[in-house]
């Protein structure tokens, strides 16, 4: 017993959480008592929900849902083992060939989530002797990856394309060098500069480029690909690595990339190989979603559409947001410091509109942000609506950076 109370009272950021918590101020593990629809329900209370990242609003359309159905009705509830023993179902198999035929990659591999997809993208394809170079920001699991490959990290300003180039002119010649991006940032909603950082790839030998595209799928493109094909880039990009949990409104994830790096990692890729198979449902769910997609490029749009509204509404109002490139929209505040910012996000839950505060562990030193994703089926009034209590609350909390303000 002793040794784990030592051990929650050496957690550095114990007294924050305790002093959080017996305010009713600890903004996190929420109960959703409902689908993530443009309004649902948290804790008994009906807000706005900036909070998800159901981008295209597909968890809840009745194709995907019938879809997961009929998967659960016809393999069951779970696959109760591996990928690489019993847990290939057709349905594993159709995802990937539409997903790589979606990307145009000669294959593709889907893992339990994001994440896994993601430890397993970078530690398979680097090991000691090699260098992971990856920007400041990226996501935690590319961060994590990196460790478990024990390949050297160099890690680069945000979006800093200039010291990506030179770190790798300083690296040995004969190393293998993964610089590794997310094509759109999860905390602040920005792309990366791929071109520049496909063209410093290019100049070295060696080197590969790694884009993880959870934020951009569903979202950037003209396909909805992600930043990858905003840039027109997408067959520059080595290794390009997505959720399901986002814009397709499941959960799982995928590595694209040549037909030999897809084979290496099903038999090298340890946290694929020892864990069980995404259950059947959510693998109907995405493929019934990436279909949706595919068949309906105007979703993407009305998504962007509704960002470029919501920006408006904020900017009519006096209220200063970063700019938009992506479906997260991120407003920074004049009282920046992490309590200011829960304030703030209480406040506009109690008003009915639930956003993200950045605040520590995610917030990679941009605290003092509140972030809001948005969705497909958000619509004007609701967003103006929403416009409008942000505003109380920002003017009402002096929250509101002067326009001026650098
Ligand atoms: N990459 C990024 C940039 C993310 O934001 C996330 C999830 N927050 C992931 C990867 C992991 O995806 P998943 O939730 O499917 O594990």
């Amino acid at each position: 017993m002793s040794l784990f109370k030592d051990r929650l009272e050496a957690f550095p950021r114990i007294e924050p959480y305790r002093m959080a918590k017996a305010e009713h101020l600890w903004p996190y593990y929420k109960v959703v008592e409902s689908a993530a629809t443009p309004k649902f329900t948290i804790e008994g209370r009906e807000v706005t929900n900036f909070g998800s990242n159901n981008y295209l609003s597909l968890s809840y359309h009745p194709e995907v849902i019938a879809a997961a159905q009929a998967a659960t009705a016809k393999y069951g509830t779970g696959v109760t083992g591996s990928r690489l023993l019993n847990g290939t179902l057709p349905l594993h198999r159709d995802l990937e060939t539409e997903l790589a035929d979606f990307y145009g990659t000669q294959a593709a591999l889907v893992f339990s989530t994001g994440y896994v997809a993601n430890l397993c993208g970078v530690a398979g394809f680097l090991g000691r002797s090699d260098y992971a170079v990856v920007d400041k920001e990226a996501h935690n699991s590319l961060v994590t990856a990196i460790r478990l490959s024990g390949a050297r990290l160099k890690r680069f300003r945000h979006n800093d394309a200039d010291q990506v180039a030179s770190i790798l002119a300083d690296l040995p010649e004969g190393a293998v060098k993964g610089v590794i991006v997310d094509g759109v940032y999860s905390m602040r909603g920005d792309t990366a500069p791929l071109t520049e950082i496909v063209e410093a790839v290019a100049n070295t030998p060696n080197a590969f480029v790694f884009d993880d595209e959870a934020h951009g799928l569903g979202v950037l493109g003209e396909q909805g690909r992600g930043a990858g094909e905003l840039f027109g880039l997408l067959d520059e990009i080595d290794i390009t690595t997505i959720t399901f949990s986002k814009a397709l409104g499941s959960c799982g994830g995928a590595v694209l990339g040549s037909a030999e790096a897809i084979e290496l990692l099903t038999i090298t890729a340890e946290p694929f190989i020892f864990t069980a198979s995404n259950v059947p449902a959510s693998m109907a769910a995405a493929l019934a979603a990436l279909r949706i997609l595919r068949a309906e490029p105007e979703r993407p749009r009305r998504l962007r559409a509704n960002v470029a509204h919501l920006i408006g509404a904020l900017t009519e109002r006096g209220i200063r947001t970063n700019p938009a490139e992506s479906a997260i929209v991120t407003i920074p505040l004049k009282h920046h410091d992490d309590v200011s910012t829960v304030f703030t996000f209480r406040d506009l839950f109690e008003l009915g509109v639930f956003c993200n505060p950045v605040i520590p562990p995610a917030s990679h030193g941009s605290s003092g942000l509140l972030r809001l994703s948005l969705m497909a089926d958000h619509d004007a009034d609701l967003l103006d609506d929403a416009a409008d209590i942000i505003c109380k609350v920002l003017t009402d909390g002096d929250q509101l950076l002067d326009p001026e303000a650098p």
